[in-house]
């Protein structure tokens, strides 16, 4: 039960997925960091799949639909777009629809190269962007230990969860 006289908020949760190809002779960025490596992800736009999946999660926390229908991958006005950028738009859709972000949760899966190193750089990239505390993003990497099409590195995934309330 709420306090007397105070609404309590509604929260909802999202979930997101991505994958993008690996290709040689694009940079690689995950998590608005860009990674010194010698191929990236084949994509419309910076082909950060790590935020790609993050936008997802709030998108559908929201009820809305998906990454694709905000950011169009035929319209010009994206070609190599940096994905933070979209991930800003993504908040200011939900703020405009009266939902604010609780936290997010994320799983990058990547046979390379390795992420830890730069998993403090990320998780400060997506706060900022969604105006966060650091403490409210949560961002872990894996392998895929050898298996399927990311386990031979032919393309990098991610997972994330969101949790929103209504403000
Ligand atoms: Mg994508």
């Amino acid at each position: 039960m709420s306090s007397v006289g105070k609404t309590p908020s509604m929260l909802r949760i999202g979930h997101g997925y991505d994958i993008h190809r690996t290709v040689p002779g694009r940079p690689l960025v995950l998590g608005g960091v860009r990674f010194d490596c010698d191929f990236g992800l084949d994509g419309h736009s910076d082909a950060d799949c790590l935020t790609h999946a993050i936008c997802d999660a709030l998108l559908g926390a929201a009820g809305l639909p998906d990454i694709g229908h905000f950011f169009p991958n035929t319209d010009p006005a994206w070609k190599n777009a940096d994905s933070q950028l979209l991930l800003r738009q993504v908040v200011g859709e939900l703020k405009k629809r009266g939902f604010a972000t609780v936290n997010l949760d994320a799983t990058l899966v990547a046979e390379r190269p390795k992420i830890a190193p730069q998993l403090a750089a990320m998780k400060a990239a997506l706060a900022s962007a969604t105006g966060l505390p650091m403490g409210a993003v949560g961002l872990k990497a894996t392998t895929n230990e050898g298996c399927d099409d990311i386990g031979r590195g032919l393309a990098i995934a991610a997972h994330a969860v969101a949790l929103i309330q209504s403000s």
